[in-house]
């Protein structure tokens, strides 16, 4: 799943997941994870991510690819929030060779630039569940609470505005150049990301 900052690729990413019993592979949750347990990968990675910028590729590539690796499920993967930049786009496709898969389709979810910063400061996440909200589009029937499981809902630290203009700057200098190689093996497959989740979602699964 290709595309910026708040575009959807979590949502729509789970939703896949869920149709089609894939494996869901999601670096910035790799990280929460890391840092809501207090590993030293979670300390090394919160200055980064805090501010907006890219862990560095030495602590991104190993982690994600060990979950790649870990256990190669026989219908494939999702991945999402990886890869990053044209590093991270090598290596991903050394270790595949290394087990004789490949990448059959990349996703790109394009949303508005005024839109994207809409729904990362609107955004909220359930401190327990990690169920997704946002204060406009899909606000908790409680403010401030969970509609699953009542836990108290919080603001990512880079979902905060200065944290977001650093997110979309690096998505558009680092990772856009990625597309155009996906464009050029000839996988990539442009999706409208304005609309209801599962209008979004048909389009996606109709897309591959
Ligand atoms: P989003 O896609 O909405 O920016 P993520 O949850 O995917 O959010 O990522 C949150 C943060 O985690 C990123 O801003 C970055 O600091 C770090 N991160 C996630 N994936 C990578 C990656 N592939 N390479 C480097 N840093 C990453
Ligand atoms: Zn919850």
């Amino acid at each position: 799943m290709l595309g910026p900052p708040g575009v959807g690729k979590g949502t729509q990413a789970k939703m896949l997941v869920q149709a089609l019993g894939l494996k869901h592979i999601a670096s910035g949750e790799l990280f929460r994870r890391n840092q809501t347990r207090g590993t030293d990968l979670g300390v090394k990675a919160q200055g980064y991510i805090s501010l907006g910028n890219l862990v560095p590729d030495e602590i991104t590539i190993a982690m994600v690819l060990e979950e790649v690796l870990s256990e190669p499920s026989k219908d494939g993967f999702i991945l999402d929030g990886f890869p990053r930049n044209m590093v991270q786009v090598e290596s991903l496709h050394q270790a595949l060779k290394d087990i004789e898969t490949n990448i059959d389709c990349a996703v790109l979810l394009a949303v508005p630039r005024d839109e994207l910063l809409k729904r990362l400061t609107g955004r909220r996440l359930c401190t327990k569940c990690q169920a997704n909200y946002h204060l406009m589009s899909s606000p908790p029937g409680r403010s401030g609470l969970c509609n699953h499981c009542d836990s108290p809902l919080y603001q990512r630290e880079d979902d905060m505005s200065i944290a977001v203009n650093t997110r979309l700057e690096v998505y558009y200098s680092e990772t856009r150049p990625i597309i155009d190689y996906y464009d050029s093996l000839g996988c990539l497959r442009q999706i409208d990301g304005v609309g209801a989740v599962g209008e979004v979602a048909y389009r996606v699964s109709n897309s591959c």
